[in-house]
């Protein structure tokens, strides 16, 4: 956790909308997301699947399929370039470059016919311009770093002659190799056991401490949001519905379903106070995630929420700051109604 609050955004996403077309109609499936990174913290995006987090990941790398999806609306500014309106070379210029991604399942993104070094070498060929011989060195000085033993034996392997762990870390390699801006991590350890996990973890820490990076870390595991973020940003049916720092959204969640996610975690939910720590049951949020066709007007949150009152039925809440004195910057926020009628009792004589 090494973020400098008085950094410039490297990155700053306005009203990002995502629609995607079928034989139903369109669907919006990010709904005016609004967030920013700054150089050297880590943003974890957190909310269930389906709420947005990999789309809005994809969307920043403009790797949404189109057909049938597409940025309808908003921009992604990269250190104050829009990469919404850049062109497809300008593209292929930034990913894997300056902003990197790691995904899910090392198997499903590794090519299982090329040796890891050919892999790690190929952004090095492409963006850095070093020849076979210079790359193939790079890229073990990268298996190094990423705490892969005999790496001058491993570059020459191929992804099926390693475990799961060191997969990841060939993953984590080839997005460092280029030294990115942001590293995105998509669920990075979702199928990995907690020791790999944890050194996982660690080793994100450390090459964002050497690096710099910043890095965009999705998940859903409330309990890895406590470990690796700075900041939180959780997500429901494609919008943000609460933002602010770690501190902050952890032990005075703003929205409802967040405080559900962390109720969903016994000993976080334990450790932020007595409110949580009465409990000694595994908590739940009751219901689903509606489907992107079922929305309608107002809160998305309203079926499953105990507070929800009949403007949630009608009107989509706004954000509302809740600690602006504290990180004016980029103040603690929640996207619920509640917040608009403590704020009319407080201004009421
Ligand atoms: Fe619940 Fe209403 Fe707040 Fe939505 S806006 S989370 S339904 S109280």
């Amino acid at each position: 956790m090494s973020a400098d609050p008085s950094q410039v955004a490297l990155l700053r996403v306005q009203d990002l909308h995502v629609e995607f077309k079928s034989r139903r109609g369109n669907a919006m499936v990010l709904n005016g997301v609004d967030f920013e990174i700054r150089g050297g913290e880590t943003l974890c995006v957190v909310g269930e699947s389906g709420c947005g987090k990999s789309m809005t990941a994809l969307a920043l790398l403009r790797l949404i399929p189109s057909p049938p999806g597409r940025i309808s609306h908003g921009r992604v500014l990269f250190q104050g370039e829009d990469l919404v309106a850049a062109t497809e070379a300008r593209m292929r210029e930034v990913r894997g470059n300056r902003i990197s991604m790691i995904f899910q399942e090392p198997m499903t993104s590794l090519n299982p016919v090329f040796t890891v070094g050919d892999q790690i070498g190929e952004s090095l060929r492409l963006h850095a311009g070093l020849d076979a011989g210079a790359a193939r060195k790079r890229s073990i000085e990268m298996l190094q770093q990423v705490g892969i033993p005999a790496p001058e034996r491993r570059v020459d392997e191929y992804p099926h002659q390693l475990s799961g762990g060191m997969r990841q870390r060939v993953m984590i390699a080839m997005a460092l190799a280029c030294r990115p801006d942001i590293l995105i991590a998509d669920e990075p350890t979702t199928a990995l056991d907690v020791t790999v996990q944890a050194q996982i973890f660690d080793l994100l820490r450390e090459l964002q401490r050497d690096k710099g990076t910043a890095i965009l870390f999705i998940t859903h595991d409330m309990g890895a949001v406590a470990e690796m973020a700075d900041r939180v940003m959780v997500m429901y049916a494609g919008r943000v519905i609460e933002q602010g720092t770690t501190a902050q959204v952890l032990s005075q969640p703003g929205h409802p379903y967040t405080r559900g996610l962390i109720d969903c975690l016994p000993e976080l939910g334990s450790s932020l106070g007595a409110e949580a720590g009465e409990r000694d049951d595994l908590a739940e949020i009751d219901g689903v995630v509606p489907s992107i066709w079922e929305l309608g007007s107002g809160c998305a949150f309203r079926e499953r929420c105990p507070h929800a009152m009949p403007r949630c039925a009608t009107e989509v809440p706004p954000m509302f700051a809740l600690d602006v004195a504290s990180s004016p910057g980029a103040p603690h926020g929640a996207a619920c109604w509640l917040h608009a009628e403590a704020l009319e009792e407080a201004t009421t004589p």
